[in-house]
C-alpha cells in the first residue's frame, strides 16, 4: 500500500481499477522495417503526408475565414514545410536505406533540422524551427493515429490517472459514464481540470508530482477528493472504511437536498443571492434539480474546445438560448470566452499557441479585443439568446477602463448591425465586469459608471495578486485565498461597488470553501456563484452563520498581518458555532 498527498480538486471518494492515460507527447520507437515492406513503409509515410496537407487546407480555410489573409499565412509557411526536400526526400531515403520505420525516419531528420537551427544565431531562424516542428508533430499524429485510445472506448469503471489532463480532456470524460474520478501530477484546486471536475461531481486529486509512475493500469486505488490523498493497492481495511465515508457522503447529499427552494438567508435574517456557475448547457440539469436562483458564471468556453474553428454565430446562439430558457426567467451571466491560458489552444490563432507563459498572456477580453469579429460574434448571440430570457453579459480578464469601453463600442455596434438586419434580439443585457487582476480592483472606481455590477473571479484574482500560477504544483502551497493581500483587495471591491450602488458576487472557487463562505459575506459580498453539484452544501453554510457576527469577524481578519492567523481565527470562530 502507498498513500501520497496531493491537492484535494474536488469533492468525494472513488474506489476502483486504475487506468493510466498515455501522454500527450507521442512516443517514437524504432523498428526495423522488413525489406519487402520499405515500399509500403514509404507508401504510409506519403499517405501520413497527404492527411496533413489537407488538415492544413482545412485549417487555412477556416482561419482565412475568421482571422483574415494575415493568418493565414502561418498555414502557407507550414505548406512549404510540408514540400520541403528535407521532409519529402530525406525520410523515404531514410525508411529505404536503413530501414527505419516512417515514425523513427522522421524523428531522426527533425533532430538533424534541429542541430541545424541551433547553430544559427538569428530570430527567425528560430521562429522556423518552431513551425518545422509543427509540421512534423503534425505528421506523426498522422502516423499513429489509428493506435490512439480514446476515453469513450473505455469498457469498464475506471479512475484515470494522468501526468497531466487538459480541460479539452475532461470534456472527454464527460461524454463517458465509465469514470469514476481521477488523479494527475500536475494541476491546483483552481486549475481548469479541477473545476470541471467540480461541475461534474466527479473525486478529483491534482498536483501529485509523480503519481502516473507510480501506479500501473489495473492497480486498485483510492481517489479521496476530501483530504486530497491517493491510496494505491490499499488494504481490505481501508477500503472498507473509504465505503462507509462514501456513504456519508452520499447521506449528507441527502440532508441538503432538504434546502432546495429554500432562501440562502444567514440564521440572522441577512439574504445573500446564490448562483450557479455553468461550464456548458448540459449543467442546467443540475441546476435545476438544485432549484438554483440563476447563474453567476456562464463560462463560454466549451464552445472552443476540442475543435479547430470557431463557434458560429447561430451555434452559440443556439448554445446560450438553451440555458436562458432552462434558467426560465431566472439571471444567466454570460461570460465572453475567456479562451487562452490553459483552455482552448487547438483553434490555429497567432499568439495562442507555444507562449512562454500563457496565464499572463494572450487571454480572455485581450485576445477578444485582438480579434474583434469573435468578440462581436459572440457579443450579437449573446443578443440574439436574450429574446429567451434574462441574459446578461459579462467581461473577463478587464484590466483597464480602455478595454472596457472598446468592449462597450463594440456591443453597441452589435446591437445596431442587428437592428439593422432586422433580426429578432434584446438589447437590454446588463454588463458587467471580472475582478481577476489586481489593477481593475485599484481603479474600480473609474469603472463602474460604465457597467452594472461586478463579480470577483478569485480563482485569478489570488493567481495574479500572489503571482502564483495557478495550475503549477510547485508553487501551489503559495496559492492562498486567505492571503491578507486578497482579503484586502476583496474587502476594496465591496468598499468601492457599495458607494455606487453597484452589487458585487464572487464566482471564483473561494465562494463553495466552508471556511471562505462566512467571511466572503462578511466583508459585504452581495452573491456568491458556485458549481451546481456543491449549490446546496454552499446554502447549508450560509443557513448556519450569522451575519452579524462575522461583519466583526470579517474587519478584524483584514487587520492581521498572515494566512495563518486569519486561518485560524476562522477555524476558532466556526468551532464556536457548531
Ligand atoms: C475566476 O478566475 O475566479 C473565475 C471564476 O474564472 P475562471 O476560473 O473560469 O478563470
Ligand atoms: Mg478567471
Amino acid at each position: 500500500m502507498l498513500i501520497k498527498k496531493g491537492v484535494a480538486a474536488s469533492l468525494g471518494i472513488a474506489i476502483g481499477k486504475a487506468y493510466l492515460m498515455a501522454e500527450d507527447n507521442i512516443l517514437v520507437e524504432q523498428k526495423e522495417v522488413p525489406r519487402d515492406k520499405v515500399k509500403l513503409e514509404v507508401k504510409r509515410f506519403k499517405d501520413a503526408l497527404d492527411k496533413t496537407k489537407a488538415d492544413l487546407d482545412a485549417l487555412r480555410t477556416k482561419i482565412l475565414h475568421v482571422l483574415g489573409r494575415q493568418h493565414a499565412k502561418l498555414i502557407d509557411s507550414h505548406h512549404l514545410i510540408l514540400q520541403d526536400p528535407l521532409i519529402t526526400r530525406e525520410v523515404p531515403k531514410l525508411i529505404a536505406s536503413k530501414f527505419y520505420n516512417a515514425e523513427f525516419a522522421l524523428s531522426v531528420v527533425l533532430d538533424q533540422a534541429e542541430q541545424q537551427f541551433e547553430k544559427i544565431d538569428d530570430e527567425f531562424f528560430h521562429e522556423r524551427k518552431h513551425d518545422v516542428f509543427d509540421v512534423g508533430k503534425k505528421i506523426l499524429s498522422n502516423l499513429v493515429s489509428r493506435e490512439k485510445v480514446s476515453l469513450k472506448d473505455l469498457k469498464e469503471h475506471v479512475v484515470l490517472v494522468a501526468h497531466s489532463l487538459y480541460p479539452s480532456d475532461t470534456l472527454h470524460i464527460r461524454e463517458t459514464s465509465k469514470v469514476l474520478g481521477f488523479c494527475m501530477d500536475l494541476g491546483s484546486k483552481s486549475s481548469h481540470t479541477a473545476i470541471f471536475a467540480q461541475s461534474m461531481g466527479m473525486p478529483a486529486v491534482v498536483g501529485l508530482s509523480d503519481i502516473s509512475r507510480q501506479v500501473a493500469s489495473g492497480d486498485t486505488i483510492i481517489v479521496d477528493g476530501e483530504k486530497g490523498l491517493v491510496i494505491i493497492s490499499p488494504t481490505q481495511d481501508l477500503i472498507d472504511s473509504y465505503r462507509k465515508r462514501r456513504e456519508e457522503l452520499q447521506k449528507q447529499e441527502h440532508f441538503f437536498h432538504r434546502l432546495r427552494g429554500l432562501p440562502a438567508t444567514t440564521r440572522d435574517g441577512h439574504k445573500l443571492g446564490l448562483m450557479v456557475n455553468l461550464d456548458s448547457p448540459e449543467d442546467t440539469a443540475e441546476m435545476n434539480a438544485a432549484k438554483a436562483e440563476g447563474v453567476g458564471l456562464f463560462r463560454t468556453e466549451f464552445l472552443y474546445m476540442n475543435r479547430e474553428s470557431i463557434p458560429t454565430e447561430d451555434e452559440q446562439t443556439a448554445a446560450y438560448a438553451a440555458v436562458a430558457k432552462a434558467a426560465a426567467g431566472a439571471p444567466v451571466t454570460i461570460r465572453t470566452a475567456d479562451i487562452g491560458g490553459d483552455r482552448a489552444t487547438q483553434l490555429g490563432i497567432k499568439g495562442l499557441k507555444d507562449e512562454t507563459n500563457p496565464f499572463m498572456g494572450f487571454r480572455g477580453i485581450r485576445l477578444f479585443l485582438k480579434y474583434p469579429d469573435l468578440l462581436r460574434t459572440q457579443l450579437r448571440a449573446i443578443y440574439r439568446a436574450n429574446t429567451e430570457g434574462n441574459v446578461k453579459i459579462m467581461i473577463p480578464m478587464l484590466s483597464s477602463l480602455e478595454e472596457l469601453q472598446s468592449v462597450k463600442r463594440l456591443a453597441a455596434e452589435a446591437v445596431a448591425e442587428l437592428q439593422e438586419e432586422g433580426r429578432e434580439f434584446r438589447k437590454d443585457a446588463e454588463i458587467g465586469v471580472m475582478i481577476e487582476i489586481p489593477a481593475a480592483a485599484i481603479i474600480l472606481d473609474s469603472l463602474l459608471s460604465e457597467i452594472d455590477f461586478v463579480s470577483i473571479g478569485t480563482n485569478d484574482l489570488v493567481q495574479y495578486t500572489l503571482a502564483v500560477d495557478r495550475i503549477n504544483q510547485y508553487v501551489s502551497e503559495l496559492y492562498d485565498p486567505y492571503h491578507p493581500a486578497v482579503l484586502r483587495l476583496i474587502n476594496l471591491v465591496v468598499q468601492t461597488a457599495h458607494k455606487k450602488g453597484k452589487p458585487v458576487s464572487v464566482c471564483g472557487e473561494m465562494a463553495s470553501d466552508a471556511w471562505a463562505i462566512p467571511v466572503l459575506a462578511g466583508l459585504g459580498v452581495d452573491m456568491l456563484s458556485v458549481p451546481p453539484k456543491l449549490y446546496l452544501r454552499v446554502k447549508h453554510s450560509v443557513r448556519s452563520m450569522n451575519f452579524e457576527r462575522f461583519s466583526q469577524v470579517s474587519q478584524h481578519l483584514l487587520s492581521l498581518a498572515s494566512s495563518e492567523e486569519i486561518r485560524k481565527v476562522i477555524e476558532e470562530e466556526l468551532k464556536k458555532h457548531s
